[in-house]
Order: C-alpha cells, then sequence, then structure tokens
C-alpha cells in the first residue's frame, strides 16, 4: 500500500501505534457559524450552496468556487485533483467549508477551506475534528481516518492496575484515549492528557527497569582491582586525586568486582580529570588478565589518551595499543592484542578483535551514537564487557531519571586544585583591533591561544572561515607562529600540527571545533571564539574548558557579529556562569531535549507527550514503575514500544 511507508515514517505500524498518535489540537465542526459572526483570525465552519465555480489565472492559477454569499479559492492543484474539485463544486451542490473567512473582491471569502459536499439537512459531527501531526506526502483526513478506524478496532484495556489508578488519581486509559480523539466541544482534556503523560514515562521508567534486569542476568568478568598495576599507579601518580576522583574511582572499581557488566556514566566538566578515572578502571581490567578499549569520538582526542595513558603507565611496563584510521589490517590487529587498546571509531571496525575484552571506556559518550556504543559492548557474546561512559555534558536531574535512567551514574563535582576559573569576556567584532592587541600580548610572555571559528570552508556571509582567518592572522600578527588545525587536514598532519602546539612551538592555533572535546594543552590559557554567537552554549562551555588548565589564570573572549534575541540570551549564560550543570540545564532549555540528547533522544525513549522537566510527574511514574505486576509491566512497555527493546540492551 503506497500510504504505509508514511505511515511508518511516524512510527505507525501496529493498531496501539496509531492509537497513541495523540492529535496536536483540534478544530470546531461541530456548529455552522455565518459571514457575520465570523471572529477575525479564527477559523468558522460555513455551510452555502454552490453557484458556479471557475479557473481563474490571476494573481496564480486557481479554482474559484463561488456560493451563496461566499467565494473559496484554492491553488496548486492538477489532474485528477482539479476533476474532483469540479465536480464537487457542481452547481446546486450543498457544501461545507471550514477555513479562516476574509474580505475579498467579491465580498468574505477563504482560501484553501476544508471542504465537503454534504446532503440538505445532513446532521453535525458531534465531536471536534482531531488535527494529528503528520508527515509528507499523508494527508490529514486518511491519517485522521486510520486513527479512529483502530480506536474503534483494538482492545482500550488498562494497563494499570486499579489500585495504581487510584493512588496517583488517574483517568481510565480507554476513556483517556477515546476523549483525547473524539472529544465533545467544552470537554475538559486534562484529565486524559495527564493519563496518557504517565502512561508514556511509565513505559520509559519500564523498559529501563527491563534494560537493567537483562544485565543483570549477563555475565561479565569480576575485577577485584587490588592487582599489582594499580597499585603502582597510584604510588606514582604525579598528583593526588580529589575527593570526587576517589569516590567516582571507588564506584567504578565496585561495579568492576560483580559479575555482571557495568554501565556507568562518570561525568564531571571539562578539566575535572575523568581520564584518570579511566585509567583507574583499565588497570582493574588489566590487572585481572583482560583487555581495556578507550573509544574517543576524535583522532587527536584518542592520540592525547594514548600520550597520557604512555606517560602515566609506560613507566609500569605497560604496553599501549593505539588504533588508528588507515592503518592496514595487519597493523590494527598488532595493536589490538595491546592490555590497553586506544582508539577512535576504528575500535568497532569488523576486522578488529579482541582476544579478552572486560572492559570498554567511551569518552564524551555523546559524540557516539547508541548503535557505536552497543557495538563495541557486544564483541564478545558470552561474556559481556563491563562499560564506563564519560562526559563533560552534565546531565539535568530531569534528565538523569528519565533519558539515562538506565545507567549508574557517578560525578566528578570539583576541579583539581590549583585550578583558577577562566574569566569569560564578550567584544563585538568591531572591537577586533583590541583583541588583536590582547593576542599579542599574551603570546608576548609566552602564554599560548586558540583561535576558534565556526565553520572549515564554505564561507557564508558574516562567518570567517577557519582557513582565511588564518591567512588574515597571520598578516595581522606578523612575527607570531600561527598554525592551522581543521577536520578536513589528513590525519598525519593533524597529528603534527597539534603535535607543534603541545610542544609549545606554535603560538597561536587557528581552529575548528575539532578541539572542543578532550584536548589538553595546560599553557595555552587565552582564546578567542569567532561567531560565538553561532555555537551551542555546552559547546561554548565545552571550547572554554580546553583553557584554565596552568596556573596562569586564563581568558576567553567571545567575540560577536550581529546578535539575535537568543544569541544574546545565550552568550549571557555563558558570560555568566562557568559551572557546567548551570549551563546544560540553560542549553537544554533553549534547544529542547532532541538536540541535547542526540542518538539518545532519537531512539524510541523519546518522550513525546510530557514534559522532560516535569519532575514531579517523572517521580510518580518511577514509583509506579517500581509497582507494576510483571504482567502489567510486560503489556504496557509492549503497548508503547512494542516488543522490541534493543535499544537499551546493551
Ligand atoms: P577531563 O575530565 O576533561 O577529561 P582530563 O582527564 O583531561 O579532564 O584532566 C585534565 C588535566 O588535569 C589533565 O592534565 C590531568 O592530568 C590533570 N589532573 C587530573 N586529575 C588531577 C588531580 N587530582 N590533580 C591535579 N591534576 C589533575
Ligand atoms: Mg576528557
Amino acid at each position: 500500500m503506497k500510504g504505509d511507508a508514511q505511515f511508518h515514517k511516524l512510527g505507525l505500524r501496529r493498531g496501539c501505534d496509531f492509537i497513541l498518535h495523540l492529535p496536536l489540537r483540534y478544530e470546531d465542526e461541530t456548529v455552522l457559524g455565518t459571514p457575520e459572526n465570523a471572529v477575525p483570525g479564527e477559523p468558522l465552519q460555513l455551510e452555502a450552496r454552490v453557484q458556479r465555480a471557475a479557473i481563474a489565472f490571476r494573481p496564480r492559477r486557481q479554482l474559484v468556487v463561488h456560493a451563496e454569499g461566499l467565494v473559496l479559492r484554492f491553488y496548486n492543484f492538477y489532474g485528477s485533483q482539479l476533476k474532483q474539485f469540479q465536480r464537487a463544486a457542481e452547481q446546486g451542490r450543498r457544501v461545507r467549508a471550514f477555513g479562516e473567512l476574509r474580505g475579498g473582491w467579491f465580498g468574505a471569502e477563504m482560501v484553501h477551506p476544508r471542504y465537503r459536499i454534504v446532503e440538505e439537512g445532513e446532521p453535525l459531527p458531534e465531536t471536534l475534528t482531531p488535527i494529528y501531526p503528520t508527515t509528507a506526502g499523508l494527508p490529514q483526513r486518511e491519517l485522521r481516518e486510520r486513527i479512529l478506524k483502530a480506536l474503534d478496532a483494538e482492545p482500550l484495556d488498562d494497563t494499570l492496575p486499579g489500585e495504581l489508578r487510584k493512588r496517583h488519581g488517574l483517568a481510565g486509559f480507554a476513556e483517556s484515549v477515546t476523549l483525547l480523539h473524539r472529544p465533545r466541544p467544552g470537554t475538559d482534556l486534562g484529565a486524559a492528557w495527564r493519563r496518557l503523560k504517565f502512561d508514556e514515562v511509565l513505559a520509559q521508567q519500564l523498559s529501563m527497569q527491563f534494560a537493567r534486569r537483562d544485565r543483570q542476568s549477563r555475565r561479565a568478568p569480576q575485577l577485584p582491582g587490588d592487582g599489582p598495576l594499580l597499585k603502582a599507579f597510584f604510588e606514582q601518580l604525579p598528583f593526588k586525586l580529589t575527593k570526587s576522583q576517589q569516590r567516582a574511582g571507588g564506584e567504578v572499581l565496585k561495579d568492576l568486582t560483580q559479575p555482571h557488566p557495568m554501565q556507568r556514566l562518570l561525568q564531571g566538566d571539562v578539566g575535572s580529570g575523568k581520564t584518570v578515572v579511566a585509567a583507574i578502571a583499565c588497570l582493574a581490567a588489566v590487572d585481572a588478565g583482560w583487555q581495556a578499549a578507550v573509544m574517543a569520538p576524535t583522532e587527536i582526542l584518542s592520540a592525547q589518551h594514548y600520550r597520557k595513558f604512555r606517560e602515566w603507565l609506560a613507566p609500569l611496563g605497560l604496553q599501549i595499543g593505539w588504533l588508528r584510521g588507515g592503518m592496514r589490517k595487519k597493523e590494527k590487529l598488532d595493536a589490538a592484542q595491546a592490555p590497553i587498546v586506544i582508539g577512535t571509531h576504528a575500535l568497532i571496525e569488523k576486522d578488529v578483535e579482541f582476544k579478552r575484552l572486560g572492559l570498554a571506556v567511551i569518552d564524551e559518550q555523546h559524540r557516539f551514537g547508541v548503535e557505536q556504543r552497543l557495538k563495541l559492548g557486544k564483541k564478545r557474546a558470552r561474556i559481556h564487557p563491563h562499560q564506563l561512559m564519560m562526559s563533560a555534558t552534565p546531565i539535568p536531574r530531569t534528565l538523569e531519571m528519565s533519558a539515562y535512567g538506565d545507567l549508574d551514574l557517578s560525578s566528578i563535582t570539583e576541579l583539581p586544585p590549583g585550578r583558577r576559573p577562566v574569566k569569560t569576556r564578550t567584544f563585538s567584532e568591531a572591537k577586533r583591533q583590541a583583541v588583536l592587541e590582547r593576542v599579542r600580548a599574551s603570546i608576548g610572555e609566552g602564554e599560548q591561544a586558540y583561535w576558534v571559528c565556526p565553520v572549515i570552508e564554505e564561507s557564508k556571509e558574516g562567518v570567517q572561515t577557519a582557513v582565511e582567518t588564518f591567512e588574515r592572522l597571520r598578516g595581522e600578527l606578523k612575527g607570531l607562529n600561527v598554525g592551522l588545525l581543521h577536520g578536513r587536514l589528513p590525519a598525519d598532519e593533524k597529528a603534527s600540527v597539534m603535535q607543534s602546539f603541545v610542544a609549545g612551538k606554535t603560538q597561536l592555533l587557528v581552529c575548528t571545533t575539532v578541539i572542543e572535546v578532550g584536548v589538553d594543552v595546560a599553557n595555552a590559557s587565552l582564546m578567542v571564539i569567532e561567531s560565538a554567537e553561532r555555537f551551542g552554549l555546552a559547546q561554548l562551555h565545552q571550547l572554554r574548558g580546553r583553557i584554565g588548565r596552568g596556573a596562569r589564570e586564563s581568558v576567553c573572549i567571545l567575540l560577536y557579529g550581529e546578535l539575535t534575541e537568543t544569541a544574546r540570551d545565550r552568550l549571557k549564560v555563558v558570560f555568566g556562569s562557568t559551572d557546567g550543570f548551570a549551563i546544560a540545564e540553560a542549553d537544554l532549555r533553549i534547544r529542547g531535549p532532541g538536540e541535547f540528547l542526540g542518538a539518545r533522544q532519537s531512539g524510541k525513549l523519546a518522550l513525546r507527550y510530557a514534559d522532560v522537566f516535569d519532575l514531579a510527574l517523572i517521580e510518580q511514574a518511577r514509583a509506579a514503575a517500581d509497582a507494576m505486576p510483571e504482567q502489567n509491566a510486560k503489556a504496557h512497555v509492549e503497548r508503547w514500544y512494542g516488543s522490541k527493546r534493543d535499544l537499551l540492551d546493551a
């Protein structure tokens, strides 16, 4: 059937999918109005007898239907559609048209009204007309018919036991969905919506419980965390762990002693020192005779991890493998033999086989799709590796309970001692000269600086590209050693540019957001972000986190061009706060959960109806999930998500 692809696009396959596809709004076709009682801006329904219909060509080709006291206009119609219209517009037919009325050449007229032929005296519908979210090529009418048919055909039994319904003051399911799809005018839909939102969050909570339970039924290697490597590591570590690093490390090590796979998310602001916690986990694996893999989202970051791990672990006599893109198969196989293997997506390519993978660390987890994370987890079928995910984008409390409820969380809540908060300044593009002076002065004192641009090549108006900016700055800052780093450079060139910056040879690094995640050069204490208004908040915060790592006071300069209202608000947030949690919360509110969650949200756990900020609702649904009898829980998840829950199985 032609329509089915469109239905699938909306996620509509089974009868219950249709029933759970709820209206966006309603239109009232239960009453007839008159042109005299039309309210400007509000649609109404009129009934009239057709007098004549004609095609007009000015200003555009259109079908004009003249009825008693009313003109209907239709644009953009073709072949068969035209015939249909013409038949409907035969003289003497009675039509009902629903739309907005406006004054025109011939008096009152409607453009593209919803339009129906009726018999004389045909009764009006008793319920409002639901308008559903639809997709290109799927007419509202067709979608509505299918949904209402499903509503009549499907069993609407309540998946919640009466006792739970009562406890949470919930309306019945059948009554609620029926009401939402077919309300009579003037009905209060509050209780019905509350029931459906509750059900939605409940389904999400339940499926995360199922995922946790599945995990409990799988086997993972037990890693006691008391081996000689870990001990030696602590002895030679050049700094003392912060309190929250100790706590997070403790939580991870405890999970690793369990015979079930860990799935823990370690969150901590940029620069809070997550890498050392990852290293601790890796050593627990290696001590117990297992391999650990560390996956990073970019080549630059994986190179940095490689350097850091070598610096820390080579003294212990430990070999580190580094898997890069562009390696030959043989080289990859060799690298994957090492006790600790570091790399990018290259780690999950088909030809990479680990011997005994006991732990997978996934850095900057939000950069990876769910699929990719799962693949790394599934390299071995019988014994499942533990998973440690890391993220510098803190997860607001509401998301922690909803979208991330299947993971255990550890947080690093403090920065290592001796860090000074980064000062943030905003400058308009007009003050560019002053900014250049500032860069020159800082570099004169032996500091290094980043100059971050929003795009690589294609120049949009008002946006400086990295390449152009690089050329321009080389002219403006003659005598300084300026480098250029962006994502389109070949891997080895990227590595050597980065190497030169790490070594202090390059003084100013012009770059794109390739440095956004994780890059760690302590001597860099100045950052200029060009066209700052074009970046996301969390992104700006991430970028800014690249400086402020040394003992010197660091400054981040946000250079902005044209500012819209939203852009100004966003910059104010970053300007006013160095607290990653506050920024993430604001980012979530400004951008909405879809973008914030990326891959996670695009899965079936997305909330369509309930508000992710509705903490009270989420807490209640969670309590209900704990109290649901098994049979009911299964039926409920089945109704909302179908039988597949693979997005959560890891
Ligand atoms: P992130 O959490 O952003 O990944 P990193 O792990 O890269 O942060 O750590 C940032 C820097 O801080 C690194 O150079 C690291 O060696 C250093 N560091 C980590 N923990 C401590 C600590 N407890 N004391 C001093 N420096 C630390
Ligand atoms: Mg990091």
